[in-house]
């Protein structure tokens, strides 16, 4: 019998967890598990997910729009969920209960090339791939973490629930990490519709945008021509897939097997 693992989006097709985790599987000789896309529309979430575990899943990612619903019905949360406040991992356990965890803060982590501890940071965005990022900045010891997000209520919200200050334009930092969506669009739209000087970057400066596009976006390209060490979605992607691949196998995810899964996407 097949063992079922997913990502459970709406709508999920452009995701690439697929080819990734599928490449993780192949390369630890589990060949009998498959991941699998599951658009799931919000009213049709919960119902679902419950009827997975009989139906032969082990867990499922979830992404846009359910990383909080994903929390809501969940049994056991780990630390992390609770503190980031959505999860984006959701394993069902041999006991009944369903798990649910936030891999995206030890994703960024580990894309991360150097320790963020003393550095001073500056997360654009003020959803739920800010509230992971935030989180994982505060809890490594980051010395200052500013918040920017063009609707200012929100991430006075996150500032509440995780620390850190808004600011209301963006200022210097060592770190600056993009967790806006707005790193999709085309040429030079990103710096058109944020506040933000690509001047502000340079070497000895790290810039991480969490948007996975192929070839890269925008603004990592503008950050390395001008010599700051970059860290792409794709990484961050990687990194948090294979943390959620752990959770749910107890094995160790072949971050090679899955880089070449993306590579072959772009
Ligand atoms: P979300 O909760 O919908 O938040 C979107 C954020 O983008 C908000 O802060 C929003 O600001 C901002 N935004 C959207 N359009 C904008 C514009 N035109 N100008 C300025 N700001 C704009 O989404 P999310 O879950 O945080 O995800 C954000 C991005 O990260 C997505 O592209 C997602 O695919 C990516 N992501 C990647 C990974 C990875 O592993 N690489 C993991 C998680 C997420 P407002 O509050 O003002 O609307």
């Amino acid at each position: 019998m097949l063992t079922y693992l997913g990502v459970a989006g709406w709508p999920v097709g452009h995701s690439r967890s697929p080819a990734i985790h599928n490449a993780a599987l192949a390369a630890a000789g589990l060949a009998g598990w498959r991941y699998l896309a599951l658009p799931l529309p919000p009213e049709r979430f919960a119902e679902t997910v419950h009827a997975l575990p009989a139906a032969g899943f082990r867990g499922i990612n979830v992404t846009i729009p359910h990383k909080e619903a994903a929390l809501a019905l969940a049994d056991e949360l780990t630390p992390t969920a609770a503190a980031v406040g959505a999860a984006n991992t959701l394993t069902f356990l041999d006991s009944g209960a369903i798990g649910a965890d936030n891999t995206d803060v030890a994703g960024f982590l580990e894309a991360l090339p150097g320790d963020p501890a003393g550095m001073t940071a500056l997360v654009l965005g003020a959803g739920g791939a800010a509230r992971a990022v935030v989180h994982a900045l505060r809890r490594a010891g980051a010395a200052d973490v500013m918040v920017w997000n063009r609707t200012r209520a929100r991430a006075e919200r996150l500032v509440a629930d995780l620390g850190g200050r808004v600011v209301d334009a963006p200022e210097v930092a060592a770190l600056v990490v993009n967790c806006t969506s707005v790193g999709l669009l085309e040429t030079d739209a990103w710096f058109k519709s944020m506040p933000f000087h690509a001047d502000t970057l340079g070497v000895g400066t790290y810039v991480a945008d969490m948007v996975y596009k192929p070839g890269g976006t925008h603004l990592l390209a503008e950050a390395k021509q001008r010599g700051a060490t970059v860290i792409t979605g794709q990484e961050i992607l990687i990194a948090q897939g294979a943390a959620s691949f752990e959770r749910w196998t107890g094995m160790s995810a072949s971050r090679a097997a899955m880089r070449s899964a993306v590579d072959q996407d772009a």
